[in-house]
């Protein structure tokens, strides 16, 4: 049986900048199109925090990213299968991503043991409470075993049960099984896990193949058909970055995803990016795991990320970030948010950001806004959420559309112009 045939995903280039890798394009899956670059909102447990898929209709939200660890464990992926699906049981009908369960897994461990975030900051404060915990996560060749936190309940994850998982939900896209380690990891453990990363790619895309073969010689619906993605690993290294995008890049996966530690820094996660993205195959399309912040977005695309997924914007919201466009005063200084239960806003008439046509700010004002956050209204959650996806996905728009017609750089220098 000819393996390529079973391609269903096309990915078609619109437009390209000269004057960098910045391209526009549009992913097609079973469940629809998505325009690149996206910025891909996460339903973590299938809804978007604080909202639901009506809402992300409202948005015009293409894809959405739901956490494959998450969805193991609460409700269950066989209860999921069951009920026909992801797509049915959360009542959406555009494409889904789901990850490979492996970032939340390794962050178990290795974010236990050194209290760090992806880009490695240090949280001293969590650090000496870690430290007394026993580690929670074993990793070996065969897999990655944890105590879930919340119920104690002792779970494996390889990659053949990562494919099973992401089978049962029937996401569009899925992602290879991987090791993310840590920023502070070693030159040796990160080539170590990079290998071991580099030899779960292969058995992931065995048993994707397998199933898929299966699939079609069972069912004639396209809706089940699944795409995956690859992911690239060696940390901050230079030599195992290069090592592992050629690897990933040599293998037959639909697209190809950047993960696991992108350095110490935003210079290193660029410095690494450079690196990595020159060697990626044109065709494919490339998704940065994680990454969300308004001027990576636009460096990020810049050096030819086409989708990115990131939980920032609903987060920041629900802490009282909301953000602002240039014309309301978001420059890189205020990382174009305001801080809404600042005293400033109390009395403040106008809508949190004069561009944004979101709920929020077409019906109330920062003054509501700030009085919603204070009095810890349910509803301030969902508007602010509201506005903040509102936000990216407007700006996503805007930065294709610059691809499309030349003004990316121009629409850049507005944004991250230095004050
Ligand atoms: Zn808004």
């Amino acid at each position: 049986m000819n393996l390529f045939s079973l391609n269903y995903m096309d990915f078609e280039i619109k437009a390209k900048l000269k004057s960098s890798r910045a391209r526009a394009g549009i992913i097609t899956v079973p469940h629809g199109k998505i325009h690149t670059p996206y910025f891909i909102p996460v339903a973590t447990s299938a809804t978007v925090r604080a909202l639901d898929q009506e809402d992300m209709n409202s948005l015009g939200a293409e894809v959405l990213l739901a956490n494959t660890y998450h969805l193991h464990l609460k409700p269950g992926d066989k209860i999921i299968k069951k009920l026909g699906g992801l797509h049915k049981f959360m009542n959406w009908n555009r494409p889904l991503f789901t990850d490979s369960g492996g970032f939340q897994a390794f962050s178990l461990g290795y974010g236990m043991e050194h209290s760090i975030n992806k880009l490695g900051t240090i949280f001293p404060e969590k650090k000496k409470a870690a430290e007394k915990q026993p580690k929670i996560a074993e990793i070996n060749d065969d897999g990655v075993t944890f105590n879930d936190p919340s119920s104690g309940k002792l779970v494996h994850l390889n990659p053949k049960k990562s494919m099973q998982i992401q089978q049962n939900l029937g996401a569009d896209i899925i992602l290879a099984f991987d090791e993310c380690t840590s920023p502070l990891s070693s030159y040796e453990y990160t080539k170590k896990a990079m290998e071991r990363t580099h030899k779960w790619a292969k058995e992931s895309l065995h048993h994707h193949k397998k199933s898929l073969i299966a699939r079609k010689n069972k069912y004639k619906d396209k809706y089940g058909n699944q795409s995956l993605y690859g992911i690239v690993q060696g940390g901050a290294y230079k030599d195992l970055r290069i090592k592992s995008a050629k690897f990933i890049s040599s293998l037959n996966f639909d697209g190809i995803a950047i993960g696991g530690s992108l350095g110490k820094s935003k210079e290193d996660m660029h410095r690494i990016l450079s690196w990595v993205i020159q060697l990626l195959p044109e065709n494919k399309p490339r998704h940065l795991l994680g990454i969300g912040e308004i001027e990576d977005i636009f460096k990020c695309v810049e050096k030819g990320i086409d989708t990115f997924d990131c939980v920032m914007p609903t987060r920041i919201g629900r802490r009282g970030s909301l953000f602002i466009s240039p014309k309301s005063h978001g420059n890189l200084k205020n990382k174009f948010r305001i801080n809404i239960k600042n005293l400033k806003y109390k009395l403040d008439r106008k809508p949190i950001d004069k561009n944004c046509e979101c709920l929020a700010c077409r019906k109330y004002s920062r003054a509501y806004m700030n009085h919603l956050y204070k009095s810890q209204e349910l509803a301030y959650y969902k508007l602010a959420s509201l506005h903040n996806l509102n936000f990216m996905l407007r700006l996503m728009e805007k930065i294709r559309d610059s691809i499309c017609k030349s003004y990316f750089n121009e629409l850049k220098n507005e944004w991250l112009k230095k004050y």
